[in-house]
């Protein structure tokens, strides 16, 4: 059997080591230590936009603060983008809360702002204004921020921006991450920089941050002994983790470039297969770091189901995924209420995710290609 191709393997720089060698000699092995407040320092710097970061032990930890931060309590109702992880929902319901799920748009993917102010009016006409929106920026894509954000201005809700899988892409020139009260970052191993694990919460102000940096270390009040005035959280990234981070943003740029010319190398292969649409950006407003490259499969073009092409691809072991299978579709909140048009179905009927690591080797492109090729010939 050949070497398996992954959909999205770790990629380290190199200078990881360093910085985890030097938290071993100074004896920082803790969640705390000058590896955390570099790697929140090098974040910072990337996304400008006056941000202040927490490190986490997760993107999971960092969207469940924030939700605790925006307010949310039992029996409120949180907005929440169906097409995703089910990771942005779940902290919903750690809070107690009842997730309102909003359709996809067909450009981006990401949250219909049409859908979204529909579902705000009922749900207010219904008695209960939602306390916070959790938009996604899917597989790296932009969600419409301009409709997205005066939505939100306009009906005076949180807005929460899931950003993790798009720690790189932007939207008219602004990170994705920044334009909300909160965004969230991961460093799962799959994402496009990875610590093993781990998470970030991109604030805007200094308190903000302070209070969620108590909040993930045990919510301890200031006394000598241990005094505690709110409910606390075991959610600080790590010293040795976060020195894996500092190697990471090292070399963040060069993953972003990896994982676009990734997309161009799909745009090139199907330009000439009838039927397929590779994931691309609507405009130039949207600059992705094509966390993931997907494609969409007409069967009523090609005569073949993305399902078939996944199981063409594992027969040369190499990986490939369907869609996120939206969160109204999933047993666990079938009851939830739902908004939009099924396009986020649809997507996911039809859609694939393709290998995207920016550590692909020119032999490991040309098996992928090559299966392509055989797929769609006979
Ligand atoms: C990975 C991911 C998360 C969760 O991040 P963790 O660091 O794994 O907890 C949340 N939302 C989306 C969209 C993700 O892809």
């Amino acid at each position: 059997m050949s070497q398996k191709i992954w959909l999205s393997s770790p990629h380290m720089g190199g200078n990881e080591l360093k910085y985890i060698n030097e938290a071993f000699a100074e004896n920082w092995v803790a969640p705390l230590g000058p590896n955390v407040n570099g790697f929140e320092e090098d974040l910072e710097k990337f996304l400008g936009k006056n941000t202040k970061i927490a490190a986490l032990s997760a993107g999971t930890a960092a969207l469940h603060l924030a939700l605790i931060q925006c307010g949310v309590q039992y029996g409120d109702e949180v907005i929440c983008q169906s097409m995703t992880f089910s990771a942005s929902a779940n902290p919903i319901a750690y809070c107690g809360a009842n997730p309102v799920f909003i359709d996809s748009e067909p450009e981006t993917w990401n949250m219909c702002p049409v859908a979204l102010r529909n579902a705000i009016e009922d749900r207010i006409r219904n008695g209960k204004k939602p306390k916070a929106i959790i938009v996604v920026h899917l597989y790296g894509m932009p969600a419409k921020m301009d409709e997205i954000v005066s939505i939100a201005k306009e009906f005076d809700i949180e807005l929460i921006e899931d950003a993790a899988e798009a720690l790189g892409s932007t939207y008219k020139g602004q990170a994705c991450g920044t334009f909300g009260r909160f965004g969230i970052l991961s460093f799962n191993g799959n994402k496009i920089i990875t610590t093993s694990g781990g998470g970030a919460l991109v604030c805007h102000s200094q308190e903000d941050k302070d209070k969620i940096v108590f909040l993930s270390t045990q919510a301890r009040d200031n006394a000598p002994h241990y005094q505690h005035s709110h409910i606390g959280f075991n959610y600080r990234m790590s010293n040795i983790v976060a020195g894996i981070g500092r190697g990471q943003m090292e070399v963040l740029k060069n993953r972003v470039e990896a994982r676009r010319s990734m997309h161009d190398f799909y745009v090139d292969l199907f330009k000439n297969i009838d039927g397929v649409t590779v994931f691309s950006e609507p405009s130039s407003d949207f600059y992705s770091n094509h966390w993931l490259s997907a494609i969409i499969v007409d069967p009523s073009v090609t005569g073949k189901t993305r399902e078939e092409l996944r199981l063409a691809f594992l027969e040369d072991n190499i990986e490939s995924r369907p869609l996120w299978k939206p969160m109204h579709l999933q047993p666990i909140f079938e009851n939830a209420p739902y908004y939009g048009t099924n396009v986020s179905g649809k997507l996911f009927d039809d859609g694939l995710c393709l290998p995207s690591g920016s550590n692909l080797t020119e032999e490991e492109k040309e098996r992928i290609a090559k299966v392509i090729s055989n797929f769609f010939s006979n």
